[in-house]
């Protein structure tokens, strides 16, 4: 009993201003070294950060997995004894590019302004990677009691494939990182406009990435003379087969709980159609509601992009050979191959080559009946805004696929409340992060790992 009330009290005993304004400046001169990926660089942050946690009494390990690139990994025991596996918190270090023209301050300089802390990675994934840090600090200056390991990890290269980050330390060091929970990003606390109150989306499944190359071969000729075997007639008319390709929707399992989540929060009919998604019945009125809807619609089908061409030297040269790309996601337990066989089926032309430039990494969904899930939505329920708690499908790739393949179970949530404007500048321009948020962030990070 006694110790219950202790570890109650434990919250109250800190001094949250005073972290906060040590994560902005600690985050304002991480933001500083150019983790431009490529070429990503990383091993300067990596060395500041190490230095940091040294000062804080952890022990923080560098591992190089090529010139320049650099991950850190420290580890705060369980306290008194490990009952349960570690938990990893998972961000990383590099950042995508920044034009600093399009800019009102230099991406970065790490600038503290009007209470935000600018510069391209602030938000993904900077600003949770010093999140992470002070909290593990936090936990360790109050020596909180802990049932498990606290495994921090802070990587190279998730911007381009993970190859000299996650990916790699997962292939050869599998056992510093070893844990059954690993918190990355994904979701977040995004306000809703209407009401007012906030979605607290926590990722337990992405789709996956394939990227397919289609090449069209035909006869090469001068211009003047229409051979009629023109490779980029040829690629021109299988896109325009691809582009009317019907892709059926199909609802899983995340995107099935993430309806029944949100039911309580729409107005009738949705919320009778959230609430019932797994009925046949309600699918002639949900999906066309789903399709329509910016959040669901990349949720329910496979999606294609075409996103790069290329043909021909010069306007009066037939070329001999054109080429497109497609950006494929798929829906979790998509077969990549029956859906290659499906492309070349559709395009229905065997001088069209289709080959996959970039499979997608086999994995499961995250379970989101866990201690983990619950432990954050229930803090997040008591330390937020009001709001309702949600699993998510993310669209896009993350990290998380690599430790759900390796067997771990991976939450993407960046514990940050924003809205579309500041979230559109993730990837964007004047990306920058609340201090206030970081305070937050650090808060919810150290309440649920010391209830987990
Ligand atoms: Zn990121």
């Amino acid at each position: 009993m006694l110790a219950q009330s202790k570890t109650e009290n434990l919250g109250t005993k800190i001094d949250w201003a005073a972290i906060e304004t040590e994560a902005a400046n600690l985050l304002s001169r991480y933001l500083q070294f150019d983790t431009t990926n490529p070429p990503g660089n990383e091993i300067a942050a990596i060395e500041f950060l190490a230095e940091i946690l040294h000062e804080r009494g952890l022990t923080p390990q560098i591992i190089e997995t090529a010139p320049g690139r650099a991950n850190l990994i420290a580890r705060l025991p369980a306290l008194p004894r490990a009952a349960a596996p570690p938990c990893l918190l998972y961000a990383h270090a590099d950042v995508v590019p920044a034009d600093s023209s399009d800019w009102s301050v230099s991406p970065f300089s790490g600038q503290i302004k009007d209470g935000f802390v600018w510069g391209r990675g602030a938000l993904d994934d900077k600003g949770l990677g010093i999140v992470f840090l002070q909290a593990l600090t936090v936990l360790r200056n109050c020596a909180a009691p802990l049932k498990r390991d606290i495994i921090l990890l802070i990587a190279a290269d998730e911007e381009t494939c993970g190859r000299y980050g996650a990916a790699w330390l997962l292939d050869h060091h599998p056992d510093l990182i070893q844990a059954e929970y690993v918190w990355d990003e994904g979701g977040m606390g995004l306000k809703q406009s209407a009401r007012g109150q906030y979605i607290y989306s926590i990722a337990v499944a992405e789709k996956g990435a394939l990227t397919v190359r289609l090449t069209a071969h035909g006869a090469p000729g001068h211009a003047s003379i229409p051979n009629g075997n023109n490779a980029s007639d040829r690629l021109v008319r299988a896109l325009a087969r691809l582009a009317e390709w019907h892709r059926p929707i199909h609802l899983t399992q995340p995107v099935i709980e993430m309806l029944a989540s949100l039911a309580p929060s729409q107005a009738f009919p949705r919320s009778l159609l959230f609430a019932h998604a797994r009925n046949k019945l309600t699918w002639p009125f949900l999906f066309p509601l789903l399709d329509k809807d910016m959040l669901f619609a990349p949720l329910i089908r496979n999606t294609v992009s075409l996103t790069m061409l290329r043909s021909g030297q010069k306007s009066n040269i037939i070329p001999a050979q054109a080429e497109a790309k497609l950006d494929i996601r798929l829906l979790p337990g998509e077969d990549p191959a029956a859906v290659l066989g499906d492309i070349r089926a559709i395009i229905k032309d065997m001088r069209v080559s289709v080959e996959a430039e970039e499979m997608p990494v086999a994995h499961s969904p995250s379970d989101s009946a866990t201690d983990f899930f619950r432990t954050l939505a229930d803090t997040l329920l008591t330390l937020g805004p009001p709001g309702l708690v949600t699993p998510y499908l993310t669209p896009g790739a993350t990290d998380s696929r690599f430790f759900r393949r390796a067997g771990m179970k991976a939450y993407g949530f960046m514990p940050m409340l924003l809205d579309n404007q500041e979230l559109s500048r993730i990837h964007g321009i004047d990306e920058r992060i609340s201090t206030a948020n970081l305070r937050f962030g650090i808060q919810v990070v150290f309440e649920t790992l010391r209830k987990l």
